[in-house]
């Protein structure tokens, strides 16, 4: 594979600069701004993954998508636009879907010196991945794994038939070999694990394989039960606590490990997980996201043009491309109730609030308007 060269001029995406995070616009401009949009391309997937977020929706055949100029046309109208991701299913499945949505996504984004995304299982060959990655920033892909057993285990769960372990293998093996052959190349490959029951004690291990493959960065979210992951057990803050801090002791210094949706705040009532967020602050290379689902980003269903405003929570759409401008939405859901509700800031702990769904399964009692930060971030 050839060598990814850099593009632009544009801010190089580092622990420093995560272009994705609402925090810069929040704590710049006082209020938050749509400046993330991410688009549902596809619900097609030759995976069935037991932690899908989306898994009820996947399909075996789809509709046809709205044409590319017409999202294109909704992304002219928002002015603040910093970040695009694209995401499914797996997005790169369908040749028609790369050509005729994908690729020219991603040149727009290009032209606007606008960061993009992809998520994908890195499944396919190699060849399909070379024509379009040249204009992509991130690279995401999925690690839940000691080794092809557990891909078998975890990504076939919801398939209707049994899938045999050689295809499962022949797959891992894939992943793992495009993983590397891409970074090498210099593509910006993001690896995401979750926090699960059964990843949990073998983080460590995860991360390792990760940093091998050559990834720029771990991302590291608990497991929430939403969709196919409903019925999945949750961990306790105490196991998700210590989990975090046996990962953080033993981590590859030189991979970044962005934590996202963390259910520990500032404002927490146990002195630990004060500390907690102490030390993810304190540490080189690691970085706490604040949560773009419901502060700074809109996910577009191409299929229908359904506008919605995050995948965790229980929100149902809030407007639809036919009929309404995407900067009107977001306002729209800023004000809306459940907003309101989880939008509090507290600037010198440099925190933003709970993601609705971790605000729902683990404080559910709590009012976190009325909250405050019991420690600070800020160096004096
Ligand atoms: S911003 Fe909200 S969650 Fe964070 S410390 Fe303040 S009150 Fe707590």
């Amino acid at each position: 594979m050839k060598t990814v060269t850099s593009k632009t001029d544009r801010r190089p995406i580092t622990p420093d600069w995560d272009p994705w995070d609402p925090w810069y616009t929040r704590s710049e401009k006082g209020q938050y701004e749509l400046t993330s949009v991410e688009f549902t391309v596809t619900q097609l997937c030759n995976l069935r993954c037991e932690h899908c977020a989306v898994g009820e929706m996947l399909v075996e055949r789809e509709g046809i998508p709205i044409p590319v100029d017409q999202l294109i046309r909704k992304l002219d109208e928002v002015e603040t636009l910093r970040t695009i991701s694209i995401t499914g299913g797996e997005p790169i499945l369908n040749p028609q879907v790369v050509k005729e949505t994908i690729r020219p996504l991603l040149r727009y984004a290009r032209s606007r010196g606008i960061y993009t995304q992809l998520n994908s299982n890195l499944t396919l060959p190699l060849s399909r991945y070379e024509d379009w990655i040249e204009d992509l920033d991130v690279l995401h892909i999925s690690y839940n794994y000691r080794g092809p057993e557990d891909f078998h285990r975890i990504v076939f769960a919801h398939s209707k038939q049994d899938v045999p372990f050689k295809t499962a293998e022949m797959l891992y093996n894939r992943m793992v070999d495009n993983a590397r052959a891409l970074s090498k190349a210099g593509v910006f490959v993001s690896a995401e694990s979750l926090i699960s029951p059964f990843t949990a004690p073998h983080l460590p291990l995860m991360h390792r394989h990760i940093a091998e493959m050559g990834c720029v960065r771990h991302e590291v979210h608990p497991l929430y039960p939403s969709d196919f992951a409903k019925n999945m057990e949750l961990l306790s803050l105490d196991q998700l606590r210590e989990t975090i801090l046996h990962l953080v002791d033993q981590r590859d210094p030189d991979v970044w490990i962005l934590f996202g949706t963390l259910p520990f705040y500032p404002c927490s009532d146990r002195p630990e997980d004060r500390e907690l967020w102490l030390r993810l602050h304190r540490e080189p290379n690691i970085t706490v996201r604040h949560d773009p689902d419901g502060r700074n980003r809109l996910n577009i269903n191409v299929f229908t043009g359904d506008i919605i405003v995050t995948d965790f929570g229980d929100v149902p759409p809030l407007g639809n491309i036919h009929t309404d401008r995407l900067i009107d939405v977001f306002n729209r859901w800023l004000s809306h109730p459940v907003a309101r509700k989880h939008h509090c800031y507290c600037p010198s702990a440099r925190c933003t609030g709970p993601n609705i769904l971790v605000a729902q399964m683990y404080y559910s009692d709590w009012n976190f308007r009325k909250r405050k930060a019991e420690l600070s971030v800020v160096e004096h």
